[in-house]
């Protein structure tokens, strides 16, 4: 992939991100705009062979780590200085869109190779990877698999005990590509002083705003819960509403209650209950048991805090008044992870400097940016998403903004990596 420069002085060549985003998603292509690329797949290993080659066209040094990231070096004069990376995943939701994680390593590559061809050899390396695996859209509990790995974060019995939506093991899948699950451990690295992703923004505000860029500066903390209300199944027709145990009337107001709590705290909380099951689940018996999801958001630490207290504090009170047993499981708890505040100033000048409208903003989704923050300072750039869509064939983001993005991200990279 060649970059070339305009005449009005950007960096990046909007055609050359969107040919190549155009491309990638030929891998796994789902009707006329989708994508269906999962982990460890024939057109996911064809997708990360693709990638691997357009690094090597844009003049890198490629090497795979043990789980399958891709990483392309652009190295720098001191090699004895830590990397600065970006990049993103090339799997997607089952189907999801071209743009979701594609983009960011798109970018990546693009960016450097920019960099590369206007400004030579930088004194620090600068990595772009291309993460295996996201979106669980194979395996429920494999989130963040690639990122996880360059952190440390992989449990050894993972593998082996981690089964896929076709009850094949994330152990098997990676031998069937050649892989070898013992060897994890050794796509950790401790080498990495700043890691910048491109995503698109998969939210409405960059739209709402009329502006193509935005700068995260946090990511959100988010806590999901089970809630098992149970009371006692009886007759719908004889039993007087006083005397009844009805896990059905608890959930009812708890699951109105705490969406109305965020909704009345308002932005940037949200609260979801996504999942219901109800049993016996008849007509005319009073249910026994309820049991729903919770999913609670904040980027804001004391303000997460604040809404947990209030979800828990009102299914406590509920289950109790209306005498109702109550289990209440958290199943996964992340707090709100700040972005570096110089990568996010490096990021704000690029952009001014790039003459890119962009605004600072959160990110209500969890990246793989996340697990990097525990050996990085991180930070993220977001592109406008067409109708906030995304996880679905209908995500787009137009050429211009993909371009707008890259050509801020390119300069920061520059700004990073070239300095003495
Ligand atoms: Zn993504």
């Amino acid at each position: 992939m060649t970059l070339n420069v305009d005449a009005g002085g950007r960096w990046i060549d909007p055609d050359r991100v969107e040919s190549c985003i155009q491309a990638l998603s030929q891998y796994g292509a789902h009707g006329e705009t989708g994508v269906a690329r999962l982990v460890y797949s024939p057109e996911w290993v064809a997708a990360q062979d693709q990638v691997a080659g357009w690094m090597e066209e844009a003049g890198l040094r490629v090497e795979r780590d043990a789980v399958g990231n891709v990483w392309g070096y652009l190295d720098g004069q001191h090699r004895e200085r830590p990397t600065v990376a970006t990049g993103s995943h090339i799997d997607s939701q089952n189907p999801g869109g071209r743009f979701d994680g594609a983009l960011g390593v798109v970018a990546g590559i693009a960016a450097v190779a920019a960099l590369r061809e206007r400004h030579g050899q930088p004194q620090q390396t600068i990595g772009v990877v291309s993460l295996v695996e996201e979106e669980a859209s194979r395996f429920p509990t494999a989130n963040f698999w690639g990122s996880r790995a360059i952190v440390g974060r992989i449990a050894p019995e993972e593998p082996r005990r981690m089964r896929g939506y076709d009850s094949v093991t994330m152990a098997e899948a990676m031998r069937d590509v050649g892989l070898d699950p013992a060897l994890i451990e050794e796509a950790r690295r401790d080498d990495i002083e700043t890691f910048i992703e491109l995503h698109i923004e998969q939210g409405p505000h960059l739209e709402q705003e009329d502006i193509p860029v935005g700068i995260v500066d946090r990511i959100t903390g988010y806590r999901q819960y089970l809630v098992m209300l149970e009371g006692a199944a009886n007759h719908a027709g004889t039993t007087p509403m006083d005397l009844r145990r009805d896990a059905m009337a608890g959930a009812a107001e708890i699951i109105s209650g705490v969406i109305n709590t965020a909704h009345r705290m308002g932005r940037p909380c949200v609260t979801t209950v996504g999942r219901v099951n109800v049993s016996p689940n008849e007509r005319a018996v009073i249910p026994r048991q309820v049991a729903f999801t919770v999913d609670a958001r904040s980027p804001d630490p004391a303000q997460r805090e604040l809404l947990l207290a209030r979800h828990e504090a009102l299914i406590a009170e509920v289950a109790q008044r209306r005498d109702l047993s109550v289990n209440l499981r958290v199943d996964s708890d992340r707090p709100p992870v700040a972005c570096d505040p110089d990568v996010v100033a490096a990021i704000t000048a690029a952009a001014a400097e790039g003459g890119v409208p962009a605004i600072t903003m959160t990110s209500g989704a969890v990246h793989d940016t996340m697990q990097f923050a525990e050996i990085a300072k991180i930070a993220m750039i977001f592109v406008r998403s067409r109708g906030g869509i995304s996880h679905s064939p209908e995500e787009f983001t137009s050429a211009a903004d993909a371009a707008a993005g890259t050509e801020v991200l390119a300069r920061t990279l520059h700004t990073l990596a070239y300095r003495r």
